[in-house]
């Protein structure tokens, strides 16, 4: 049965899982609801395919040949919000998981059962699917499995970066942000750039935003403080 309704291709899953009797069992169930499927058996190329194929979710194993789930996640998240469940052997590895602030949107233990996978990927799809919707009352559309943005029905052409700062700014109307909490947003590791890049990232979301047929700048600077997002 598919139960991708909502959505008329679909949805494309990544699964990196290096036991092959496993990656065929949650392929199967995968296929069986109604998801397209490619399967890898090690770490290496996984955040290279991600780039070029931009999957609606990953399936990462945390112990993997070639390149292990925590790099291959890093590398993910330094260019796409993608939705990502790790999988590990260990229960008592999870809570060092969290801590470490992959950026995972969660977790499952094995052993498990196909079913319950499969349960998880379709309620992280649902839940990245309500995000967006839109941010409510800003009339922005916010498409995080292709990082498209539209405002008021228009595309923006944005750099992930953007997306990403616009995400953070609009998905809180009128609170201001920090740099260093939009640094957070935009970057998986910032302590590789500056304050300043976020100013940079800013000017050129602002010029987009105002080159748009609306033709507005929502986002204000509050001087020593950050940025906020404003509906008119
Ligand atoms: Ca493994």
């Amino acid at each position: 049965m598919d139960r991708n309704s909502e959505s008329t291709t679909p949805h494309h899953v990544l699964l990196v899982e290096d036991e092959a009797g496993l990656a065929e069992l949650l392929e199967r169930a995968l296929r069986d609801d109604g998801y397209a499927v490619t399967v890898m058996h090690d770490g290496s190329e996984a955040s290279d395919w991600v780039r070029r194929n931009d999957p609606s979710l990953v399936l990462l194993d945390l112990i993997l040949p070639g390149k292990d789930g925590l790099t291959v996640c890093r590398e993910i998240r330094a260019f796409s919000t993608v939705p990502l469940i790790m999988t590990t052997a260990k229960v008592e590895e999870i809570d060092r998981l969290i801590g470490l602030e992959l950026g995972a949107d969660d977790y499952i233990c094995k052993p498990f059962n196909p079913r319950e996978v499969v349960a998880r990927v379709r309620a992280l799809l649902r839940r990245s699917f309500d995000w967006r919707e839109s941010p409510q009352g800003t009339g922005l559309s916010l498409d995080e499995e292709r990082f498209e943005a539209y405002w008021n029905g228009e595309a923006l052409a944005l750099t992930p970066v953007e997306f990403r700062l616009l995400k953070a700014l609009s998905h809180r109307p009128g609170r201001v942000l920090s740099r260093a909490q939009l640094l957070n947003a935009i970057y998986v590791d910032h302590r590789v750039v500056s304050d300043r890049t976020v100013d940079s990232h800013i000017k050129n979301l602002r010029r987009k935003l105002l080159a748009s047929p609306v033709a507005a700048d929502p986002i204000e600077a509050v001087y020593g403080m950050g940025y906020k997002f404003v509906i008119e």
